[in-house]
Formats: C-alpha cells, sequence, structure tokens
C-alpha cells in the first residue's frame, strides 16, 4: 500500500516522485512505499500552513476543543483499523496497539481540546507604581513536529494536539519506519472538520525532509521526539536560526528495588517496565538496581516470568513480544547483547533471535537479562531500546543512588520501597524528569514530561506543552 503527504487537506505524491520501502517487521517483507518528501514538499506544506494560520489563530477555543474532541471520536470509532496499521508497520503486539497506543493518541486530542478551554495566562500588578501587566499567550505561527518510531500516533498526537489547540498550524513529519497510522490519521483531520492547511503531514526521511523542516528560516518552534545524537543535530540546526525548541530524546532509566517493597506487585510491573513494547519504550527501566538481600530471590523469580513470555506474531492475540521494529534496530540491539558478553555480563535469559513459524525473516528477539558486574560498563550506560535489561545487586541507598545517576541520561527512574523518608530523600535526588515510586508508566496528561541532561530540553504534557507552543508577551499599562 503506498501512502501520500497530507498538505491543504489533500494527499499528495512527492513532487520529486522519490520512494522509499516500508517494510513489515513481522515478516521482513515489503508491504508498501512511502513519499521521500523533499524541500519542495516541505515548502508546499509550509505555504499552506502558513496560509491557514490567520484564520485558524482567531478561531474561537470552543470551536478549536469541538474539532479536537471530534479528532479523539474519530480515532476512538476506528480503534480496530488504526491498530491493526499500527501493530503491522511498527511489530508491536494487537493487544497493545489496541489497549494503548491508539486509545492514548485519542486521549491526546481529548485532553488538549478540553485543557485549551482551561489554559490562562497571569496578571502582576506593578503596586506603587500605577501599572499593570498582563501576559498574552499567543501562538507560535508554523511550527514542526517530529517524532519517532517507537509509539508512532501516541507520540505524533502527543506533540501535534497541543500545537494545534493553540492555535499554531504544523508541518508534521512522523517516522519513516512507522508512517502508517500518521497517514490515516489524514482522512480522519478531514472528516473531523480541522480546516485545511492547519495540520500538514509530510513523509519521508530524517535526513532530508527532518532536515527541510528544521532549516526552515520560517518555521519558527521546533518539537522534536527521538534519540540523543539527532537532537544535538537538530539543536546545532535550530540554534542560529533562533527557533524554539523542545527536546525529548533517549534514555536510560534506573529501576532500584528495595527489599521493604511489595514484591509481587513490583515483580509483575518489573516485567512490565522491562519488556513492553520489545523495551522500545524511552521510559522502560533498562537497568535494574536490587537490594543485596533479596538478590538470589528476585533473579530466580524475574528469570521465571520473563522465561513465560510468548514471543510470537504481532496479531497473535497471546503474544506478548512482538517483532523489533526494523532490521537495523535488531541488528543494533543484537550487537549489544555480544558486547555485554565481551565486557564479562553474564546472560541469564534470552539473548537470541527467535524463527517464529511460518514469518521466519520477522525480526524477532529473546526478552534478554544480563547480569552485570558494574555499572560502568557500555551495556549499562548506552541506550538499547529493546528487550534487553541489566541486573546488579546493592548494599547501601548512598550506592544505589549514586549509580542511578551516574550516567548520561535523565529521563525517568522507578522507586520500589514502602519507607517514606526513603521515597522522599530519593525522589528529590535522582536525576530525572519523572519518578515513579510503586508503579511504572502510569500517566497523568497534566503532569509536565521531559528528561535532564542527555534526556532532553524542556518539558512537554499538560499546560507546559501548551506555554511551549506559545508566545508569551507581557503588556504593560500605566494608569
Ligand atoms: P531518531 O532520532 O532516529 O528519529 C526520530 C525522528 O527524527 C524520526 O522522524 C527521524 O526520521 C527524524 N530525524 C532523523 N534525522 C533527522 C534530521 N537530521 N533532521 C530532522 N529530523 C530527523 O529516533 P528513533 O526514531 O530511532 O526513535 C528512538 C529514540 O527516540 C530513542 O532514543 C528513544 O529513547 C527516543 N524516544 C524518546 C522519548 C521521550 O519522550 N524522551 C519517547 C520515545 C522515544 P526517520 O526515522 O524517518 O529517519
Amino acid at each position: 500500500m503506498n501512502i501520500q503527504n497530507y498538505i491543504n487537506g489533500k494527499f499528495h505524491n512527492p513532487i520529486e516522485n522519490n520512494w522509499i520501502d516500508n517494510y513489515n517487521p513481522a515478516n521482513g517483507e515489503i508491504y508498501g512505499q512511502i513519499p521521500n518528501s523533499g524541500k519542495a514538499d516541505v515548502e508546499n506544506a509550509y505555504n499552506a500552513a502558513k496560509a491557514a494560520f490567520t484564520k485558524w489563530s482567531q478561531t474561537s477555543l470552543e470551536e478549536r476543543s469541538r474539532i479536537l474532541i471530534k479528532i479523539s471520536e474519530l480515532l476512538e470509532q476506528n480503534l480496530k483499523r488504526f491498530a491493526e496499521a499500527e501493530s503491522k508497520d511498527n511489530g508491536k503486539p494487537i493487544s497493545l496497539a489496541k489497549a494503548v497506543d491508539i486509545p492514548r493518541a485519542a486521549s491526546n486530542f481529548r485532553f488538549f481540546g478540553y485543557a485549551i478551554t482551561q489554559f490562562a495566562s497571569e496578571s502582576h500588578e506593578s503596586v506603587g507604581q500605577k501599572a499593570i501587566n498582563y501576559t498574552l499567550r499567543q501562538p507560535i505561527g508554523v511550527v514542526g513536529c517530529i517524532s519517532p518510531w517507537n509509539l508512532p500516533l501516541y507520540l505524533f498526537t502527543w506533540k501535534i494536539a497541543p500545537a494545534i489547540a493553540a492555535g499554531n498550524c504544523i508541518i508534521a513529519k512522523p517516522s519513516e519506519v512507522t508512517p502508517m497510522t500518521a497517514y490515516l490519521l489524514g482522512e480522519i483531520l478531514t472528516e473531523a472538520g480541522l480546516p485545511k492547511g492547519v495540520l500538514n503531514i509530510v513523509h519521508g526521511l530524517g535526513a532530508t525532509t527532518g532536515q527541510a523542516i528544521v532549516e526552515h528560516p520560517e518555521i519558527k518552534a521546533i518539537s522534536f521526539t527521538g534519540g540523543s545524537a539527532t537532537g544535538a543535530h537538530i539543536a546545532r540546526v535550530a540554534a542560529p536560526l533562533f527557533k524554539k525548541l523542545s527536546l525529548e530524546l533517549g534514555g536510560k532509566n534506573p529501576n532500584l528495588i528495595f527489599a521493604d517493597c511489595d514484591y509481587e506487585n513490583m515483580l509483575e510491573t518489573t516485567v512490565r517496565s522491562s519488556f513492553a513494547n520489545q523495551g522500545q519504550i524511552c521510559l522502560c527501566g533498562s537497568r535494574i538496581f536490587i537490594e543485596k538481600t533479596i538478590y538470589e530471590k528476585f533473579k530466580i523469580d524475574f528469570v521465571n516470568k520473563v522465561e513465560k513470555l510468548k514471543v510470537g506474531h504481532p496479531s497473535d492475540a497471546k503474544t506478548n513480544i512482538g517483532a523489533l521494529v526494523s532490521k537495523s534496530h535488531l541488528e543494533k540491539v543484537t550487537h549489544y547483547i555480544n558486547l555485554a558478553k565481551q565486557e564479562n555480563g553474564k546472560i541469564i535469559c534470552g539473548g537470541k533471535t527467535v524463527s517464529v513459524e511460518g514469518y521466519e525473516n520477522g525480526y524477532y528477539l529473546e526478552p534478554t537479562i544480563i547480569e552485570v558486574k558494574s555499572n560502568d560498563c557500555r551495556i549499562n550506560q548506552e541506550e538499547i531500546f529493546g528487550p534487553v535489561v541489566t541486573i546488579m545487586p546493592f548494599t547501601t541507598e548512598k550506592d544505589v543512588l549514586e549509580m542511578a545517576n551516574t550516567v548520561n541520561y535523565g529521563l525517568s527512574a522507578t522507586l520500589w520501597t514502602n519507607n517514606l523518608k526513603r521515597t522522599l530523600r530519593l525522589s528529590h535526588q535522582l536525576q530525572a524528569g519523572i519518578v515513579w515510586v510503586n508503579t511504572w508508566m502510569l500517566r497523568d496528561l497534566r503532569t509536565p514530561f521531559g528528561g535532564m541532561k542527555a534526556s532532553g530540553v524542556g518539558r512537554e504534557g499538560g499546560f507546559e506543552a501548551l506555554r511551549f507552543f506559545t508566545e508569551a508577551k507581557n503588556v504593560c499599562i500605566k494608569y
């Protein structure tokens, strides 16, 4: 199936007629082609967005809200179709796409549809100077949104919903590896009555299409989610053009497990936080530190549970672990497993590719647990972004905090304990944008989302996203 760009409310082939193959990770076969859009396509998208901006930025909040909620309803009505497309394009289990990815994409539109009606700005009376200041929050204009392949529609809509709600017009590029649901979204946007030009979706490689968006002098803000190296490159290109930037980047998240935790809940959640979506979630807890007194027990129980996970075709309802997203990504992950062996890591579960009957060319890998001796090894310091976790014991709170923070990344951390004082001490000292205590991936869309250090710059989520997608202007009136 060939997909097209969605520009000015219509589907178009790329101007230079360049196409890229789209692979089905479950069987390794090409099942369609997608545009590799160039500068001219981005320029067309920009012109459409620019033309739509004046009217859209003046459209009432009630009307914007109504359209966003309509998009959300249409996504829910098309849940099965979107979930099947997402699962096929990405390799993720259909059960996950149905329960998480598509419902969350719908929630993103609904949430920001309501949030914009509650978004307010401040005023400051300059007491003694007979002046009043008020802050205007004005839409930026034309903005760029670039998203990755791991949670394709979920993260795509996480950006575009607040951007549209705040009155901007958009040029958005989904990952070239997983473009399908963003393409299908075009039909829904038209049906929901989103005016043409407000959201333009261009497909293609990061180095061509993505680069053209980031370099475009009139696209004034870029919201990017992806790898840290790409984020650094985008920052280098965007900084001299004085663009507003939001960067949601990689993670190497610690999972700190204390002996006083609720063990069964911890164990079940740790299986999920390690291997959900084949471990391809930026928030997965890939470095697991366990208090020494329960280390041996945890090791046995964890391996037992993980060995029971079923690796299989994404469309099989019983599958827990589907296919990795691409051949090159599978190669990257297996490279790290080999590296672990060189670094004296001990593979205590998994470690091998899997041949699924009937789909022998798919990109399947066993969920893998590696016991490491030190936090300094590359396998504990570099983002692998696959179904691979490391485990190691710790003795004191001080030691585990030190190890948790000794890493370039700072996206999220998970803490398992029933000790309130320790919870507070560690939550405040962990270098992460998000700390989960006795849970994982429990999301409230009003909360700030993002990372520190190499995990990103800025926060999205709730009013933070609406602040990012608006310019604050102070008006000072002397009376
Ligand atoms: P990449 O950085 O490779 O790509 C992300 C997006 O950027 C893709 O759409 C890509 O296009 C595009 N891109 C690549 N090069 C450029 C460029 N020069 N200019 C503009 N755009 C470009 O990340 P992945 O897709 O591999 O996603 C995985 C990464 O995303 C992991 O590191 C993960 O941790 C991170 N991530 C972070 C999250 C967070 O919220 N902090 C959430 C989810 C993932 P294309 O792929 O088409 O080449």
